[in-house]
């Protein structure tokens, strides 16, 4: 279910930045936060909740995965529960963004005709 929520922000056109730290290019990643979009830096790190590695790699290897290759996944829960409540976090910042501005738009629209 997360490995397909991920895949559906890039299709949504809000993908988090999970290859560098999204507000530098930095790889050296200390934590992932939907707050920033993605993955921080120690540079860049304020106040993020910190994430564990494996949360790190994993949350990469979902977006990458072939999902019709996937036969066995070991995931522990701890970083299942850190990448779920990622996901959730992020979609309620962006997609809810996404929507309250596309209705924006639509009542500008309104407005014009
Ligand atoms: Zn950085």
């Amino acid at each position: 279910m997360n490995i397909l929520e991920l895949k559906y922000l890039d299709y949504l056109g809000v993908m988090p930045v999970i290859d560098s730290c999204c507000k530098c290019g930095s790889t050296s990643i200390k934590t992932l936060s939907s707050d920033v979009g993605g993955f921080v830096c120690s540079k860049c790190y304020s106040n993020e909740k910190i994430v564990s590695d494996k949360t790190i790699k994993l949350i990469r290897m979902y977006y990458y995965v072939d999902i019709s290759k996937i036969t066995k996944l070991e995931v522990s829960k701890e970083a299942k529960n850190e990448i779920n409540s990622f996901l959730n976090e992020y979609y309620d910042r962006y997609t809810g963004l996404y929507l309250k501005s596309k209705n924006f738009i639509n009542n500008l629209n309104k407005l014009t005709v």
